[in-house]
């Protein structure tokens, strides 16, 4: 078995945005800007936004961090966000989610300029991704291909099963392997009899939020396992969806938790905000 070491790629491919942000601003003048919103006080969505804006400090970008109260209005948001579309500083705008129940999060993600979604949510960007066209992709499926491209895992007429389908994981994650042409299998909730599909992986990606979820009878020998999951045990580790110890005995690699796919979600999110810095300065040419 091998690891899949999400932490040493990232910290390649952010010496790399390092380099690239330096040229562009010797040649530009500009320097990358990332605007987070952050709603309420779930410790796990500060901590997130913490990461992020430590990682663009050490990508020598601009970032600024917009805190508001758990009881925001909708409107309130909006402003900020066409205040943000408007400001020439920014090149990314991240709006940290889940939001609070009162806020109609769709209404918000559309309300962001396209060309400065670096989180890939609007509906023009998932149209682009699902099309196969460019634009920008969700950080953390973003992340998980290049790390597989990275060990020169090709996913090309592999059985790939996603489990979980949300918006942010499950969804675009299977719209990339299926671009890569993969054949894509997509199980949730109500999926009957799960083992029977994560059986058929060669290569499996679990992002759901349920710790030991897959166990070692429902993978297959030598099956590559990439584990989406972020959990906190009672004791305050750090474990994934995967039932690593005993899974890792049986598969040809897989990605620890921490240190696969959170640090290459983070690493995304710089090079897709340098992306549209990039973007944004040939536009201004
Ligand atoms: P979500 O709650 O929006 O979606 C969960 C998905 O899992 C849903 O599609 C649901 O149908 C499915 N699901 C739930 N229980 C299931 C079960 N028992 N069997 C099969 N499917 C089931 O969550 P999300 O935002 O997509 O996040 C999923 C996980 O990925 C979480 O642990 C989250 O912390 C983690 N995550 C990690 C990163 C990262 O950088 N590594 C980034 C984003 C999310």
């Amino acid at each position: 078995m091998q690891l899949l070491d999400g932490k040493a790629l990232s910290t390649k491919i952010e010496a790399e945005i390092v380099n690239e942000a330096k040229n562009l601003k010797n040649k530009t003048g500009l320097v990358p800007g990332l605007a987070v919103i952050l709603v309420g006080q779930d410790p796990a969505s500060a901590a997130y936004v913490k990461m992020k804006k430590k990682a663009c400090d050490r990508a020598g970008f601009y970032s600024v961090t917009h805190e508001m109260p758990n009881d925001i209005s909708q409107s309130a948001i909006e402003n900020t966000i066409k205040m943000m579309n408007n400001n020439p500083n920014i090149d990314g705008i991240l709006i940290q989610l889940p939001l609070p129940k009162q806020i109609d999060t769709t209404k918000i993600l559309e309300l962001v300029e396209p060309s400065k979604d670096v989180d890939g949510f609007h509906p023009y960007n998932v149209g682009r991704l699902t099309t196969g066209l460019d634009g920008f992709v969700p950080c953390t499926p973003l992340g998980v291909m290049k790390l597989l491209d990275e060990y020169n895992i090709d996913v090309k007429g592999k059985n790939c099963v996603v489990v979980g389908a949300s918006n942010i994981v499950g969804k675009p994650m299977a719209s990339l392997l299926l671009n890569a042409n993969a054949t894509v299998e997509i199980c949730h909730i109500f999926t009957d009899d799960l083992k029977k599909h994560t059986l058929n992986a060669d290569i499996l990606f679990v992002g759901v939020g349920v710790i030991n979820l897959i166990k070692e009878d429902m993978v297959k020998d030598g099956a590559i396992i990439v584990d989406i999951g972020i959990n906190r045990t009672d004791d305050g580790k750090l474990v994934g969806d995967v039932d690593f110890e005993k899974v890792s005995k049986k598969c040809s690699y897989i990605t620890p938790v921490p240190g696969g796919v959170g640090p290459m979600t983070i690493a995304m999110l710089l090079s897709n905000t340098l992306k549209a810095a990039k973007a944004h300065a040939n536009e201004r040419e």
